[in-house]
C-alpha cells in the first residue's frame, strides 16, 4: 500500500505522465503475453512464426496461425487495467499511452492518445500498394478460402498491419519526444526487454523523471524503477486509481 500511495503522488505532482504499456496488461482480459510465467506464448510456439522471414515464404501457414490467435484476440475484453489507464487520461493525469500490445483494448477502453509501437491487428496492409482494410474484412477472405487474403486493388498479399520480428517499430520518434518532455512513467506489464521499445521509460529517467513499474514478476529494468509494484495490473491499477480520486476528492 506504500507504494500505490508513493505512485500516487508522483503522478498527481507530475507534469507530464505518460503510461507505456506490454503484453501483460493484456493477461487479465485472457490474452496470454510473450515471455510471462503463466503460459506465455512462446512456451507454445516458435517465435519464427511472428517473423517477416516467414511471413513471405510461408504466407499462407502464417495466416492459419494469425487467424487461430485472432479469434482470441478479438474475443477479448478490456480489463480494470486498460479502464484505469483510460480514466486516469480522462482526468489529466496521463497524456498519453505508448503501448506494445496489437490488441487494441486501450482504445476500447476509452483511451484517445495511443501510440501503438507495434502496430495494430485490427488492420490488415497491402504488402504491394499499402491500402489498408479492416480485420473483419480481412477475416471473411480468410474463412471464404482466400489464404492467405489479397488486395482488391492490385492483388498483393495482405498482412497484419502488425510489426513482426524483423521489421521497424511504428511511430518511435513521436513516443521518443513524448518520453523525453515527461516527468514520469507508468509501466505496466512488460518485461522491458523488447527493444527500442524499452527505450521508452529509459528516455524518461534519462531526462530526470520518475519511473513506476507495475508487474507481476522482476523486469530488466526494475533498477531504473522509483516505485516497484509487484502485483497483478488489475488490482494495482484499481487501487492507484482509487487513491489518485481520493486525494483530488473525486468521486
Ligand atoms: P512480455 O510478454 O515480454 O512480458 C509480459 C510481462 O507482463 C511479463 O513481465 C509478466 O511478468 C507481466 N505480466 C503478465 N501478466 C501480468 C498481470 N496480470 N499483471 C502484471 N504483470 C503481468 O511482453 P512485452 O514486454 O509487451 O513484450 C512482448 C511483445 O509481444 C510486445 O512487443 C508485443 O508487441 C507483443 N505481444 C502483444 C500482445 C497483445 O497485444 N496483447 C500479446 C502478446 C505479445
Amino acid at each position: 500500500m506504500e507504494d500505490i500511495k508513493k505512485a500516487a503522488e508522483i503522478l498527481i505532482n507530475a507534469h507530464h505522465a505518460i503510461a507505456f504499456t506490454g503484453a501483460g496488461i493484456s493477461t487479465e482480459s485472457g490474452i496470454p503475453d510473450f515471455r510471462g510465467p503463466q503460459g506465455g506464448l512462446w512456451k507454445q510456439y516458435s517465435p519464427e512464426l511472428a517473423s517477416i522471414d516467414y511471413f513471405l515464404q510461408h504466407p499462407k501457414e502464417f495466416w492459419l496461425f494469425y487467424r487461430m490467435r485472432m479469434s482470441t484476440l478479438f474475443a477479448a475484453k478490456p480489463n480494470r487495467a486498460h479502464h484505469a489507464v483510460a480514466e486516469l487520461e480522462k482526468l489529466g493525469i496521463i497524456k498519453a499511452v505508448i503501448t506494445q500490445n496489437v490488441d487494441g483494448l486501450h482504445q476500447a477502453a476509452g483511451s484517445r492518445n495511443v501510440i501503438e509501437l507495434h502496430g495494430t491487428m485490427r488492420r490488415a496492409v497491402c504488402l504491394a500498394c499499402g491500402r489498408t482494410y479492416p480485420m473483419d474484412v480481412v477475416i471473411k477472405k480468410i474463412d471464404s478460402g482466400q489464404i492467405p487474403p489479397l488486395c482488391d486493388e492490385c492483388g498483393g498479399i495482405l498482412k497484419p498491419d502488425t510489426v513482426l520480428f524483423g521489421e521497424p517499430v511504428k511511430d518511435f520518434d513521436r513516443a521518443r519526444e513524448l518520453a523525453l518532455m515527461s516527468d514520469a512513467v507508468l509501466v505496466i506489464g512488460s518485461s522491458l526487454s523488447v527493444y527500442p521499445a524499452a527505450y521508452v521509460p529509459i528516455f524518461v529517467k534519462e531526462m530526470g523523471g520518475k519511473v513506476i513499474i507495475i508487474n507481476m514478476e522482476p523486469t530488466e529494468l526494475d533498477y531504473i524503477a522509483d516505485v516497484i509494484i509487484q502485483c497483478k495490473a488489475g488490482d494495482a491499477m484499481t487501487l492507484l486509481l482509487k487513491e489518485i480520486k481520493d486525494r483530488l476528492g473525486i468521486q
